[in-house]
C-alpha cells in the first residue's frame, strides 16, 4: 500500500534532485491547481506532487479512497537530476529518430551547401546534446542542432535540403529509419546515389 502513495516534493527539490523515483530530470505536468500540480517522470512515467513555497499539502486529491499528499523529503536529496544518458547503437552511428520530412530552417543544403534559409528538411530526435553535435559535425553543411533549454532531454537535429536535392533527403530519412540511427556511410550513399 505506502509503496503506491504518491509523494509530495516541493518545486525546489524536483527543481534539484528531479523525480523522486528515479532522479531523471525531465516530465510534464497535465495538471496544475494554484501551488499544487502533478509531474509525471518522462522516465519511470511514475507520478508525483509538486507543491510551491509554502504549501505543505497537495490541493490535488490522489487515490481511492482520496487523499491529499503531504510535502515530505526528496528521497534521493543530494544526488543532482540526471538526463539521458549519452549511448551510442551497438551497430555504430548515432541514435537518430526521423519525424519526417518539413520545412524549416536550416544552414543550406546537405548536399550543395548555400546558406541559411527556409529548407525542406529531416528534423530528428537524437540520444542527447553530445550525440546530437556529434551528428552535425558529420555533415560539411546544411545540419543544425535544434537545442531547447526548457526541453534539455527532447533533441533535435535538422538536416536540409535544396529543392534540387530533395530527393536525397528523402533517400537519407528512409536510410536512417529503417534502423532509427544514422552512419556516415548513409550521408555519403545519400549524397551520392540519387
Ligand atoms: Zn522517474
Ligand atoms: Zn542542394
Amino acid at each position: 500500500m505506502s509503496e503506491n502513495k504518491v509523494i509530495a516534493i516541493s518545486q525546489f527539490a524536483l527543481s534539484q534532485w528531479g523525480c523522486p523515483h528515479c532522479g531523471y530530470r525531465s516530465g510534464y505536468m497535465p495538471i496544475q491547481v494554484g501551488g499544487s500540480a502533478m509531474w509525471i517522470c518522462g522516465e519511470c512515467q511514475k507520478r508525483c506532487a509538486v507543491l510551491a513555497d509554502g504549501i505543505t499539502r497537495s490541493k490535488i486529491a490522489v487515490g481511492a479512497p482520496a487523499y491529499y499528499p503531504e510535502l515530505q523529503p526528496h528521497p534521493l536529496e543530494g544526488t543532482p537530476k540526471h538526463g539521458r544518458p549519452d549511448k551510442k547503437p551497438v551497430g555504430g552511428g548515432e541514435y537518430f529518430r526521423s519525424r519526417g520530412i518539413g520545412l524549416d530552417e536550416t544552414p543550406g543544403c546537405f548536399v550543395c551547401g548555400g546558406s541559411t534559409k527556409l529548407h525542406s528538411n529531416i528534423a530528428a530526435f537524437v540520444q542527447c546534446k553530445e550525440a546530437g553535435e556529434r551528428i552535425v559535425k558529420m555533415f560539411e553543411t546544411g545540419a543544425r542542432l535544434d537545442y531547447r533549454e526548457h526541453e534539455p532531454d527532447r533533441i533535435q537535429v535538422k538536416i536540409g535540403a535544396c529543392d534540387k536535392h530533395f530527393r536525397n533527403l528523402e533517400m537519407l530519412h528512409n536510410k536512417t529509419s529503417e534502423t532509427g540511427t544514422i552512419v556516415a556511410e548513409m550521408i555519403f550513399r545519400s549524397k551520392t546515389e540519387v
